[in-house]
């Protein structure tokens, strides 16, 4: 097993696909336009250490807006590297490189580095873990410094972080004369686990793995929890909170009221959930590999199970976003899972189905379980994709399923929290080691066997060295998501038996064909959504092709759970969930909130190509073309009040102008907001 972000360098996208195209828009563009907010904000400079206006702005309370620059940056750095693999560029290269040498030299003696507690409020350090991101900032540091090592292959950025991480294990841990604090936004936990796995820092491991164990102890500092104790030393008065705790003492905003083992459901604020999620299937996915075993770790995996299957039953939109309530920009009730703003929230920030990804991909590490990998594609293909335009120019933060004049579908050029831009590009930086994972082992009777687990589908070859100095690669080439046949190519070794396992949707209702077949039987038995080539099958079919029947890929009307209290019905095709918007439905003015639509209509597929100013590339999607009734509400006019009497054969409110259907067009939910119009959009539409 390697990490995805390492994994990635052996996957080679080859023809046209969504990601390959949107893996050159990054590279092509969104790296500089990025780079050029960072100029134009006052990041890229930040670690020269002189004041910034910025700084004297107190608008945002606690948290000040600068509070991240320096994650934003390390993201922006990590993604960089990522791309700088295949596709050198001299102006991206010499800003990692000044980058770099400004944060080396801001470091301070002791090996501290962070920028606001270095230039802002020198004195305060340690004094606010809850609020104030100092760990996670040098969490996305570590990140930043395992690319930058791995492309650059030296340890300039590695060998400062690597200091600072000496100086917080010296500063947090379980002995006495240590605080027995943690993160108030996890991350740094998962980077440390990466650099113990890439490097063998074994303070990294320990200072993970305290992190995630102290986490949420109620008596953890003196007797008392830690942001309590905390809260003390800074004499706040205890009815003091951030803005994002829902009340005071509300420690489930960033998941300290309990100990992670004991919490029943996945609450809080949906990224840091599931970045520690992460952490802790990283810690199971060491252990897993022979190395550092945890103590209770089947209730560390029961709790990764519980928390998982919480999220995506109960708290996750059709689009895979998570993360209902803007306040707290996290998780909500049960089933809590309005569509926009005027039906009570929505908020699917693009940073948390990026995180599912990461724990997605983690959990297949320790169960090959084809329904994380099926959650893993809803996001990346709808949730994270919808994040960036097609120009990679602009982004969304909130993900909403509807519009509505209070927040129209629109993109913006920036953030003053800017988490989302840099994370979508270095996750298209590394997104390679998402399709496929692979292990070369000792086999039983001698020599060497390998294995390829497939995930997800495009155009790409993997290619891999064995211990014995052997390449293996695996090719897949196919028209994904748009048709389902896949077309693969094995190479090995003769005497390198290869397993392969190939994920089938559950959306294809496990329909599908292998050319040529397995001997064996005629409809192979799947395991946990995975079919297996055997090496008696790779071993004499150098070639083969999966196919997904055409009736797989029809456009299927899907509905929420009946808690959901909605009347509503989603268009998708494949993988793909489908909007509405204005651009393409220009009759619309209300953000389709008065519109019905009837599963049972006729749906056409119209094949479409996009191209946008200065684009490069032309990009295919279908459209579906279906029939939509407006509904009358013409008896609902104002002063009457809030009830009408409902029909007596229909129980209606409000009649469908039947006689006047009109055609309404619906596009996958990535392309939205790239085409102009007004920003109405809407996912799901009423029942009719
Ligand atoms: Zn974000």
């Amino acid at each position: 097993m390697a990490y995805p972000q390492v994994a990635f360098r052996n996957t080679t996208f080859t023809g046209k696909s969504i990601l390959a195209s949107r893996r050159n828009t990054v590279a092509g563009t969104t790296l500089k336009t990025q780079l050029d907010q960072f100029k134009q904000t006052g990041r890229y400079d930040c670690f020269e250490l002189k004041w910034h206006p910025t700084y004297d702005d107190h608008s945002m309370w606690p948290v000040p807006k600068h509070l991240f620059w320096d994650s934003d940056l390390a993201k922006w750095i990590e993604g960089a590297c990522y791309f700088l693999e295949t596709q050198y560029d001299e102006e991206i290269d010499e800003a990692i490189q000044y980058l770099v040498q400004t944060m080396r030299s801001a470091q301070q003696e002791d090996g501290y580095l962070n920028l606001h507690y270095t230039v802002v409020e020198p004195k305060g350090r340690w004094s606010n873990l809850r609020d104030m991101h100092e760990l996670y900032n040098c969490g996305h540091l570590i990140e930043a410094a395992l690319a930058h090592r791995n492309y650059y292959k030296n340890d300039l950025l590695l060998e400062p972080m690597v200091k600072y991480v000496k100086l917080i294990s010296n500063t947090f841990g379980p002995e006495d004369h240590k605080l027995h604090g943690y993160p108030g936004h996890p991350e740094i936990e998962l980077a440390l686990l990466r650099l113990y796995t890439e490097t063998g820092n074994n303070d990294a491991y320990k200072l993970a793995r305290y992190f995630i164990e102290e986490r949420g102890n109620p008596t953890g500092q003196n007797g008392e929890m830690f942001y309590d104790w905390e809260a003390r030393q800074r004499n706040d008065s205890p009815w003091k909170r951030s803005d994002a705790y829902k009340t005071a003492g509300a420690h489930w905003y960033n998941q300290s009221h309990a100990p992670l083992l004991e919490q029943p459901t996945i609450e809080g604020h949906a990224v840091r959930a599931l970045y520690l999620l992460t952490a802790v299937a990283d810690l199971l996915c060491i252990e897993e590999k022979g190395g550092i075993a945890m103590t209770r770790s089947a209730e560390w995996l029961a709790t990764l199970h519980r928390l998982w299957d919480d999220m995506v039953d109960r708290k996750m939109s059709v689009t895979g976003g998570v993360g209902a309530i803007e306040q707290w920009e996290g998780f909500g009730l049960p089933y809590f899972l309005p569509q926009s703003t005027p039906e009570g929230g929505c908020y699917n920030e693009t940073c948390a189905s990026i995180a599912i990804l990461f724990l997605a991909e983690r959990l297949l590490h320790l169960d090959l379980d084809s329904r994380y990998a099926d959650i893993m594609e809803l996001c990346l293909y709808n949730n994270v994709l919808t994040a960036m335009s097609l120009s990679g120019r602009a982004f969304t933060y909130v993900n909403q399923l509807g519009s509505s004049s209070t927040h129209p579908s629109t993109r913006e050029d920036w953030f003053w929290c800017a988490c989302c831009p840099p994370n979508y590009s270095r996750l298209m930086g590394s997104i390679g080691g998402y399709l496929w994972d692979y292990d070369v082992t000792k086999a039983t009777e001698g020599g060497e066997e390998a294995c390829v687990n497939v995930h997800l589908y495009a155009s790409a070859t993997l290619t891999f060295p064995t211990p014995s100095g052997d390449t293996i690669s695996l090719s897949q080439s196919s028209d994904f998501p748009w048709s389902g046949t896949i077309s693969f190519t094995l190479a090995a070794p003769t005497d390198t038996p290869v397993t392969l396992r190939l994920r089938i949707p559950s959306w294809t209702n496990n329909t599908f064909v292998l050319d040529p077949s397995l001997p064996s039987s005629k409809s192979p038995t799947l395991q946990k959504g995975y079919l297996t080539l055997p090496p008696s099958y790779t071993s004499s079919h150098s070639s083969f092709t999966l196919s997904f029947p055409p009736s797989s890929f029809e456009p299927r009307w899907l509905v929420p759970h009946p808690y959901t209290s909605q009347n509503t019905v989603f268009l998708a095709r494949g993988p793909l969930v489908y909007c509405a918007e204005d651009a393409f439905n220009d009759w619309e003015t209300d953000h389709f909130r008065d519109v019905v639509v009837r599963p049972g209509s006729k749906i056409v597929e119209e094949e479409r190509v996009w191209k946008g100013e200065g684009q490069d590339e032309e990009e295919k999607y279908i459209a579906l073309r279906t029939r939509a009734w407006k509904r009358d509400l013409s008896g609902w006019q104002s002063g009457v009040g809030p009830v009408r009497q409902a029909d007596s054969t229909t129980g209606e409110s409000t009649t469908l102008e039947l006689d006047n259907s009109r055609e309404i067009v619906y596009i996958p939910y990535y392309l939205r907001a790239n085409s102009g119009g007004q920003g109405h959009m809407r996912v799901g539409m009423i029942r009719g």
